[in-house]
Parts: structure tokens; sequence; C-alpha cells
């Protein structure tokens, strides 16, 4: 028989695709999303699973759940991912990243469901003070949402002490790009993240990109970012699920690609596989921006036989420019 998956945030960006992977690995799943992000079409009319609308911090709903669905284990991506807003207004962050999954981490243990894939992110380590970042970088979170991520795998090694909660936590460089066959992508509004920005330019939505920062201390004076493409990011979920499922400890690894491209190199990529031009305009730093993230992916690679086939940026440009221009041209 086929095992069944809780996917929460299984609406959004990277939970669609995790459950696209999931589908094709042969697993059963089951979707919970409050939808106030996630979009419910994907879920019903291309993913075609069950959609739980509901809340992560919804005991009750969870107690439903897990007594009426055989959940063999769960993948979370249920969580708010602005980094300003969570400056802002943190306390919705600490509520719905911390507290949500406090609740869903207690309803498992409750049912005696004890396998746990978290979507953690690179923000944890803070500025880097070395480049490529493994898993051993000091970590030193510099936003309510950074912090709200570390404190959930804090959470997660106590759990596993006390109550034999396995989990995999995969800590994110820059997720982006869409599933290549075009069915799935990247719709958060409002946008923050500079590919679909960039795509959005040059899709005629917006006047220019702005270029955050051109006086760093990096070869073109702009930002170095490790962008991952999102279907890989996904098959290490499932390669996360497959190893807790054969019994292996928990444990944290870093997702990215190992290559740093810079801001205007992702504006010249975009611009070669838009066939269009792009306006740019440089203005000031954004704050808590770091020069260089790149990540170490080794662990994942050695541990899990991760193999990510997209590590290319032009590749990943070209998927989500696909993704675009059906969506929003
Ligand atoms: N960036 C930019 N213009 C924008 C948005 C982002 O120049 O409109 C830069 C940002 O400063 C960073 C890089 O693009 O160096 C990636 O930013 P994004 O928000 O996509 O991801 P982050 O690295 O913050 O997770």
């Amino acid at each position: 028989a086929k095992q069944t998956i809780l996917v929460t945030g299984g609406a959004g960006y990277i939970g669609t695709h995790a459950v696209l992977a999931l589908l094709n690995a042969g697993y059963e799943v089951v979707v919970l999303d409050n939808l106030v992000y996630g979009h419910r079409e994907l879920v019903e009319n291309v993913l075609k699973v069950e959609l739980v609308v509901g809340d992560t911090s919804d005991r009750a709903l969870l107690d439903n759940l897990f007594a009426t669905r055989n959940i063999a284990a769960v993948m979370h991506f249920a969580a708010y991912i602005a980094v300003g807003e969570s400056v802002t207004n943190p306390a919705i962050y600490y509520r719905n990243n911390v507290n949500g999954t406090l609740t869903l981490l207690e309803a498992m243990v409750a049912a005696n469901i004890n396998k746990f894939v978290f979507s953690s992110t690179c923000a944890i380590y803070g500025m880097p003070q070395e480049v490529p970042m493994t898993e051993h970088h000091p970590q030193n979170p510099l936003s309510p949402y950074a912090t709200s991520k570390w404190m959930v795998e804090k959470i997660l090694a106590d759990f596993d002490f006390a109550y034999g909660l396995k989990s995999v936590a995969f800590r994110y460089f820059n997720a982006s790009g869409a599933n290549p066959d075009g069915l799935l992508g990247e719709d958060h509004n409002p946008e923050t993240h500079l590919i679909p920005l960039v795509l959005q330019t040059a899709l005629g939505k917006r006047e220019a990109i702005s270029i955050l920062g051109t006086d760093y201390d990096t070869p073109d004076g702009t930002c170095l970012r490790d962008y991952i493409h999102v279907s890989d990011l996904a098959d290490a979920h499932v390669l996360g699920l497959k190893y807790l499922l054969e019994g292996g400890k928990s444990d944290v690894f870093n997702l990215g690609n190992g290559n740093g491209f810079s801001v205007r190199e992702v504006i010249n990529a975009a611009q070669t596989v838009t066939g269009r031009e792009i306006k740019a305009i440089e203005c000031d730093r954004r704050p808590g921006d770091a020069p260089i993230l790149v990540g170490s992916s080794d662990k994942a690679k050695k541990i899990l036989g991760w193999c990510p086939q997209y590590a290319d940026l032009s590749k990943i440009v070209a998927d989500a420019w696909q993704w675009h221009q059906q969506r929003h041209g």
C-alpha cells in the first residue's frame, strides 16, 4: 500500500513542487494549507490531491486528521517568509512559524507519528564567516523570520531527545525556478524575490528592476546568491523522507548549488532567456543583505544521495520564465 504524507503549506511555491515530487515517487499526499498565500487551484486542479483548508495551530483539526488518515510522515512548509515584514511584525512570525509548528509537533507526538521533514533556511547562519557555508557554520539569525526557523530547529532537537521524533531540516539557499513542464511555479503576493521581479519587468508588469546595492565587495559590486532550482529542492525532500522512513537519525542539511551568481548576472541571464531588454536601476543596499551567500551541499549529496539536475542559472531562469509567461503574460 502507498504511504500517505501530510504536506503542510502544500499549496505554496516549494510545497506544490514537493507534492509533485512525492506523487512521482509513489506516495499519497494530503495537503494542509490555510490558503493565506497558497493557491487552491494548483492543489485541486494541477496536483489533484486532497486539500484540507486549515491552520497548523488548529490542534483539533490536526488530531482529527491524524486519527482518520494513516499518515506516515509530515513535510512542513507552512510558514511566513518575508524577512522585512518579520522585522516590523515579529509577532505573527513567532505565532505562525514557531507556535504553529509546536502545535503540529505536539499533535504528531500524541498520534505516534515520528517522521518530520522541515523547511529551514540558510538565513539562520547570519553574516557568512566562510564561503561556501557548511552546516557547521556558526548560527546568528538576523531577523525574526530567521530566528523563527532557528527556534524550530532547536525544538526538533529537543523533541527527538524527549519523544523520539526524527527529523530532517533542510536549510535552503535561494529557491528559484519552476517545474520544467510548466505546471507549477512561483507566485507570491507581494513578491520580493529577485528572479520573479526581474521576469515581471521583462513582461512589462514593472518599469524596472531595482539593483539593491552596487558597492558590495564582490566582483561586480552586487550581491552573490546561490540559486537552487525548486525541483532539485523538491527531490531532496523526497530523499530526506525516505532516509527517515528507513530509520535515519535526525539531521540538518544545506540545499544549495555551491555557485554564486550576482544580481547583474541574474538580470543578464534573464535578458538572454527572454530576449527582452530589462531596465535596471541602481539603488541603495537593502538592510540585512549579506554580500555573499553560497552553501556547500556536500553533506546532502553524501548522506542522502542528492544529485541536483538543474544547477545552471539559465535553466533556472528559463523554467521560471515559462511559468511567468503562461501565468501572467
Ligand atoms: N535584489 C535586488 N532587487 C530586488 C530584489 C532583490 O537587487 O528587487 C537582490 C537582493 O539584494 C539579494 C538578491 O537580489 O542580493 C536576492 O534577493 P532575494 O530577495 O531574491 O533573496 P534573499 O537572498 O534575500 O533570500
